[in-house]
């Protein structure tokens, strides 16, 4: 005979979240904070979402983001809950922060600062300036042609 153990009342609101990636668990942790009982659903066997590591035939794969490249994030979500993030991750700074490979040999660092890595790639304008990328990159979005234009030069 089946029987049902009650768990003490609890008024708080119940959210459900959809997904146990970065964004449904910060949107977990958030809705928590707020003073929700919050149940994520996950489809997989581990969360994770796109950061799910896995394995295969002896190899362990990494499905997506092999580098943090906004902490602050991070320890934001830590700090709602009373704790540090240096307490539990250790982060290292990447330099760069990856290397992206050409088929044609070529390659291409991104270090943190898209400016200097745009102007540094740039082959066909050696007139390109770093204040000229910046400038473009941080134009309101109805400029975002000069940008578009950048990039067919680098
Ligand atoms: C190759 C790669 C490299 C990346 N590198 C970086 C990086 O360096 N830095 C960075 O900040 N970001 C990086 N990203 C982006 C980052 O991984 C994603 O923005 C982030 O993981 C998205 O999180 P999400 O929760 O929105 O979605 P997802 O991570 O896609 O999570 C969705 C989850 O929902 C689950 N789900 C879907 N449908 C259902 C359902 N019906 N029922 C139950 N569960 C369901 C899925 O299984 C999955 O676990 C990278 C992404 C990729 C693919």
């Amino acid at each position: 005979m089946l029987k049902r153990t009650y768990l003490p009342s609890d008024d708080r609101p119940i959210a459900v979240v959809i997904g146990s990636g970065f964004g449904g668990l910060a949107a977990a942790i958030r809705l928590s904070h707020k003073g929700y009982r919050v149940k994520v659903f996950e489809k997989l066997d581990k969360p994770g979402g796109r950061a799910y590591v896995y394995q295969r035939d002896g190899y362990t794969f990494d499905a997506g983001p092999t580098i943090i490249t906004a902490p602050f994030l991070l320890e934001e979500l830590w700090e709602l809950c009373g704790e540090k993030l240096e307490n539990d991750v250790d982060l290292r700074l990447m330099d760069p922060f990856y290397r992206i490979r050409f088929d044609d040999g070529s390659h291409f660092d991104y270090t943190g600062d898209l400016a200097e890595d745009l102007v540094s790639r740039s082959k066909q304008n050696a007139s390109l300036t770093k204040t000229a990328v910046e400038e473009a990159v941080h134009a309101p979005l109805l400029e975002q042609n000069s940008v578009l234009a950048i990039e067919g030069e680098v």
